[in-house]
């Protein structure tokens, strides 16, 4: 008998595969003195042998299934083993001190890891990274933990987890991770959207997968309906094959309207963007035929790392955006860091509710130092395309005027230095926090266009954290109240001639897509998976019929009556 474990849907298609239990095991090490340094020394050498081994055969795997480049970095870990400077280093170690090799490795290779990561150079940063992963390899072996990195997964895969960081996510190698399904979570949530992003079917907030499942079973992950099928039947899995094929036909269909623009059935245009997280994100983008970048979330530039990015390195990052491009609009968001998104090298003081404390633009009006580096960064790129500056989590005037204080003082100091700067850059605002919502008509006279961030706007308004499933029936998109503040937006803007924009998940979603249509949203931002049954949605959609249609949704009492008219009356 098969069990069916409910969820949140995060990221759309059907996977089967076996499962990886991810469980970040305990690397904790003690020093120890031991008798023999020799027979440390030789357990050293053993448990190097078998970390080759290992990576060995995963090189080879991954040459011939993905191809010389994609092996690349499991050379590098080889390399890594085989240096005399690390290995000799810790075997003096163990000679001299008659301490045990786990001790000894954990020293030398974190000071070989800080080393490295002080370099002004991302190569040899790179190299840091490639350590660290060696080491917990060969530390797992000394220390008998069974790990495997995700990483390294190097066969057909549902990962299954508590959670998945950002940077567990970036590890994911897609050709072999077919989907995943984690205990915590929301549509919301990073790792869904880092999903979403991968093109990975996903699964969140099932509360008890890990609990249910064990290394090796077989798992069916159906990201449209948000279901986790445990050990399926084989009458299971036939209607599920049949559903994921269904899907990929589907996609097939979806995948002719790339290069078209986005045209409701009436004749009116709206522009369909997409989210980014890197500018690895890009091809997606492209694939999908987004016809622009409506959100760039710069904060995952400063994470997974342990110190901030350079101005250099940014410039790199937003110039590869821009010019990728090529002249279509590109909204970059300053740094949004905080709520679920950490950095440690910051060392701020935790807090007790992080979603409500020293965040996002909060945080860099106080770090001027940092920001302006951005603010530098973005400027310089910004003669390589249609850059458009957003601020995040603006909560008050003072705080825009002081964010375009600070953007004007580098940019006139870059003029002076005879640096190049577009003169046509926009700067707008995330609206995502109600006090901002509901004052739009005053922001409206200070922005060139804004930008409404539903994920937290609904969090916000509704008092319901984005993260806590026990409360995601209080996440609703369609309350009266955001509808409310949504159209409070669009109005303010519009009465000022400037352009709004959603980067919400909500701008994807089929429901709210007629809602936005009607109230008059100009550009819809979303994942770029979501911009092509977006576009066909939109084009059997009238404007004219929607502006009528939304008088009757704007009466209706509750989020449920909302979904239930449009429902009815657009997506039967
Ligand atoms: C939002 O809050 O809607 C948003 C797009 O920002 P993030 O999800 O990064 O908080
Ligand atoms: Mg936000």
């Amino acid at each position: 008998m098969s069990t069916v474990l409910n969820g949140i849907a995060a990221s759309s298609g059907v996977a089967i595969a076996k499962a990886f239990v991810h469980e970040e095991p305990d690397y904790s090490i003690e020093l120890t003195k031991v008798e023999s340094s020799e027979d440390e020394i030789a357990r050293l050498e053993k448990a190097l042998a078998v970390s080759k081994q290992e990576l060995s055969v995963i090189k080879d795997k991954t040459e011939k299934e993905l191809g010389p480049d994609k092996a690349e970095i499991f050379a590098a870990h080889l390399l890594v083993l085989s240096d005399p400077e690390l290995v000799d280093a810790v075997k003096d170690k163990i000679k001299n001190e008659s301490c045990n090799a786990e001790f000894a490795l954990d020293e030398i290779a974190n000071m070989f890891i800080s080393m490295f990561e002080n370099m002004d150079n991302e190569y040899m940063r790179e190299r840091a990274a490639d350590i660290r992963d060696v080491t917990k390899r060969v530390l797992g072996h000394l220390l008998g933990l069974e790990i495997k990195p995700l990483s390294t997964i190097a066969e057909p895969t549902i990962i299954i987890a508590e959670d998945l960081t950002p940077s567990d996510t970036a590890q994911l190698n897609v050709n072999y991770v077919k989907g995943f399904a984690t205990n915590i979570g929301g549509r919301t949530s990073h790792s869904a959207i880092m999903s979403r992003s991968l093109e990975i079917p996903a699964v969140v907030g099932t509360k008890e997968v890990t609990s249910k499942v064990k290394n090796g079973m077989t798992i069916i992950v159906d990201g449209i309906d948000g279901d986790v099928i445990i050990e399926p039947s084989e009458q299971e899995l036939s209607v599920y094959e049949e559903k994921r094929n269904q899907f990929l036909q589907q996609k097939q269909e979806w995948a002719k309207l790339v290069s078209e623009a986005t045209v409701t059935s009436d004749g009116a245009s709206v522009e369909l963007a997409a989210n980014i997280g890197t500018p690895k994100d890009l091809e997606g983008v492209i694939s999908n035929g987004a016809e622009g970048v409506g959100l760039y979330r710069t904060e995952f530039l400063y994470m997974g790392r342990n110190e901030l990015p350079s101005e250099e390195e940014q410039y790199e990052a937003y110039k590869a955006v821009l010019s990728g491009m090529e002249g279509k609009p590109v909204v970059i968001r300053t740094l949004d860091i905080g709520g679920d998104k950490e950095l440690p090298y910051l060392d701020l003081p935790k807090e007790m509710n992080p979603f409500l404390g020293f965040r996002a633009i909060r945080l860099c009006l106080e770090m001027t130092d940092m920001f302006r580096v951005q603010l530098r960064a973005l400027l310089r790129a910004s003669a390589y395309g249609n850059l458009k500056v957003m601020f995040p989590m603006i909560a008050s005037l003072e705080e825009l005027r002081e964010a375009k204080k600070l953007m004007k003082e580098e940019e006139d100091k870059l003029i002076s230095e005879g640096v190049e700067v577009s003169d046509s850059i926009e700067i707008g605002i995330m609206v995502e926090i109600p006090s901002t919502a509901v004052a739009a008509e005053l922001f409206a006279k200070e922005v060139d266009f804004f930008s409404i961030g539903t994920n937290d706007l609904i969090q916000y308004t509704m008092a319901a954290d984005r993260m806590n499933e026990r409360v995601s029936y209080l996440y609703q998109p369609y309350h009266p109240a955001i509808l409310r503040l949504v159209k409070n937006v669009i109005d303010a803007a519009h009465k000022e001639g400037k352009w709004v924009g959603m980067c919400g998940e909500m701008a994807g979603d089929e429901v709210a897509i007629p809602i936005l249509l009607g109230l008059g949203l100009d550009e819809f931002s979303m994942s770029a998976t979501s911009v092509l049954p977006a576009r066909s949605q939109i084009s059997h959609l009238s404007k004219d019929e929607l502006s009528s249609f939304i008088e009757k949704v704007l009466q209706l009492g509750t989020a449920q009556e909302v979904e239930e008219l449009v429902t009815q009356t657009y997506l039967k």
